[in-house]
This record gives structure tokens, sequence and C-alpha cells, in this order.
């Protein structure tokens, strides 16, 4: 399988503060891979970095193309859309204005009609409520919402920043399900913060596990499920 985004010695910095280490790690194309780490550990620093929204250094390659000095839009722009934690729709507007929005950068009409019902049979939630201002969604349905405003751009590769965050178990079963979908049938690459260890590595094929700013362990999702060490720290049994 060939590589579509690799990571060398990344290091990020907040003021005086190091966040990252020296990370390194690849995401295979098609991939769904799990970022995993305690609180600080530097997991949303990784999304951060990737698309440019922290200072840093080390290589980052994104199908090939050196990113790591790219600005934000222009990095979201070659095909890689970022959910931050908090979700972060735009309040004001409806269901359908912020699917709208997320396809701001693009010109081809039609096409982004079909994906606007692509989306509302991804998550017919949304569908129900396309009139609706999305601050007046329940957190899960708000969740959604970005998840497919991210999706509207075409991302070759989507970055999630714990999308479980302040879920009911059973919605955050839902939407990973629907994430699980979404990287099978519309072949996008993903990679998952969460601290919900043991559901995303569930959801994911490989997971990286970070500790300080550190990659201290990466493998395929059920053996890293399987690790005594892991187990212990982060599943609790
Ligand atoms: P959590 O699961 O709690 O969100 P995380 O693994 O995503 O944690 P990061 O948010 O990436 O961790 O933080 C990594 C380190 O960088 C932490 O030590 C944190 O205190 C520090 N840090 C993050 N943001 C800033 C900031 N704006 N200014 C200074 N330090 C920061």
């Amino acid at each position: 399988m060939t590589a579509m985004l690799n990571v060398k010695d990344l290091r990020a910095y907040y003021g005086q503060v190091q966040a990252l280490h020296g990370l390194n790690f690849s995401l295979n194309e098609g991939s769904l891979t799990t970022l995993l780490g305690a609180n600080g550990a530097g997991k949303t620093t990784t999304l951060r970095a990737i698309c440019n929204m922290v200072r840093s250094t080390g290589a980052i390659e994104f199908e090939g193309k050196p990113i790591g000095t790219r600005s934000t839009e222009n990095v979201v722009r070659l095909g890689i859309a970022h959910v931050p934690q908090g979700r972060g729709t735009f309040t004001t507007m409806t269901v359908e204005e912020n699917l709208q929005l997320g396809a701001i950068s693009r010109s081809d009409k039609k096409a982004i009609v079909d994906d606007i019902e692509r989306m509302y049979t991804h998550f017919p939630v949304l569908k129900q409520r396309y009139t609706q201002q999305a601050g007046t969604l329940s957190g899960g349905e708000q969740q959604m919402l970005a998840v497919a405003r991210a999706l509207m751009l075409r991302p070759r590769l989507m970055l999630l920043d714990e999308p479980s965050f302040g879920l009911a178990p059973l919605i955050v079963r839902d939407l990973f399900g629907i994430l699980g979908k979404i990287n099978r049938e519309e072949k996008v690459t993903i990679l998952v913060v969460e601290q919900n260890a043991q559901l995303a590595l569930e959801l994911a094929d490989q997971a990286y596990v970070i500790e300080t700013g550190r990659i201290v362990m990466s493998g395929n999702a059920k053996d890293i499920a399987n690790n005594e060490d892991v187990r212990k720290s982060y599943l609790g049994y």
C-alpha cells in the first residue's frame, strides 16, 4: 500500500513550550487510523501541525508533495479536511447553508447539489433538519453536520479531533458507523484522534499511541487493542 501522508521528525511549539518531540508516522491511502493518547499528549497539536496551524519543524508529505510550509488554506485545497474539536459549525446558519459553505471553494454547482443529497443519505437526521439553525441542533447532530460539511470539500484525507467528545454512547456508535462507511464507500482516508480508545480501536484498522509528544506504539488496531500496556493504560482492564 502507498503511504498517503508521511510525517517525519515533527516538532511543534507554542511559544517556548514544545508540544511534539519528533513525531514519525504515516497513513496508508484508504486507511482508517486512530491516534490515541492521554490528555495533553499532543493529539490535537499533531492535527494542527498537519494543517499548519501551529509552528512546527520536520517534514510532512501529502501524496508525495511537501506541505509543511504551505498555508492552511493551501493544505485544505490539496484535499485535507480538518474537523476540529468542538465542531465549529456556523450556528446561526441552517444545516443546508452549512453544507453549501463546506463547498465554497468548489465551482461545480451540479455536483455540489448531488453531494448535499449524498450527505443526507449518510446522515438522514440532517435531511430532516435541513432548514434548522445549526446552533439549535443537538451535540450529536452538530458533530454529524461538522463531518458532513468537511466532506463537502471532497477531501482525500479527513482529520477528526475527538468526534466522540460530549456525545452519548449510542450517538457515538452511530457516528463511528457512518465514519467507517464513508471510509469504505467514499474512499476517504481518515485519521481520528480519540480518547475513547475502545471505540476508536474497534473502528480503525491502524493505530498509533502518542505520549508526551512522541509516538510510543504503532500497528494494526487489533494488535494494539490486545497489547497489555494499552489495555491497562487506555482501555482500563
Ligand atoms: P487533549 O486530549 O486534552 O485534547 P491532546 O493530546 O490533544 O490533549 P494537545 O492539545 O495537543 O494535547 O496539547 C499538547 C501539549 O501542548 C500540552 O502540554 C498542552 O498544554 C500544550 N498546549 C496546547 N495548546 C497550547 C497553547 N495554545 N499554548 C501553550 N501550550 C499549549
